[in-house]
């Protein structure tokens, strides 16, 4: 389990990226640091992309109900607008904002800010998204999370699409999408049930 360094002992911030496929437990990660850091006294900000509207509007939700209020923004630059005395950021579903993200990221972390970002690190065709794979390059702490693929018990890395959608970002859940192993997911559309 990821436990976070002194806080005080440093001079700038840092950059915290929880990653892995869909149904690996990333937003419940993010959510159960950013309690801790609340309880903590600490003022966090809570950002995700407004495009993300699967849920509330303005909350982190994960599926297990135990969610945060957050602030939908449209573009990566809007992280820069957080009030004074904010301590942590975090940040979820990553992989849908611009490629910018990770220039905003770095300059927060600069005035002292703890930033923890919670992404999807491949699309539906197994391909680094969006700006996830600069974020962990210059990423302090990395946790990669995994599910279990329902086919045959080992982890799951990937995030297989069920429907034959062909855009990058289709919005979905248990409908759309289930997590598979590297093999399984190889496997494509032989394999439709989990067995
Ligand atoms: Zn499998």
């Amino acid at each position: 389990m990821f436990l976070e360094p002194g806080f005080k002992s440093q001079r700038s911030g840092w950059i915290e990226v929880i990653c892995g496929s869909m149904f690996s437990g990333k937003t419940e990660e993010l959510i159960r640091r950013l309690k801790r850091a609340r309880i903590a006294g600490q003022k966090v900000q809570i950002f995700k992309p407004s495009q993300d509207t699967r849920y509330d509007e303005r909350q982190v939700v994960s599926h297990d109900d135990n969610a945060l209020l957050s602030t939908p923004i449209l573009f990566s630059s809007q992280i820069l607008d957080i009030p004074e005395g904010i301590n942590v950021v975090g940040i979820d579903e990553a992989q849908f904002f611009d490629m910018d993200l990770t220039r905003h990221v770095q300059s927060l972390c600069l005035k002292g800010i703890r930033i923890i970002i919670a992404g999807l690190d491949m699309d539906f065709r197994g391909n680094p998204f969006g700006p996830i794979p600069d974020l962990l390059a210059v990423a302090e702490y990395i946790t990669k999370v995994h599910a279990i693929c329902p086919h045959c018990g080992n982890l799951a890395t990937h995030s297989y699409r069920l429907s034959e959608d062909e855009q990058t970002i289709v919005l979905g859940e248990r409908d759309k999408y289930e997590p598979r192993c590297r093999t399984c997911f190889g496997m494509g559309s032989l394999l439709s049930f989990p067995i």
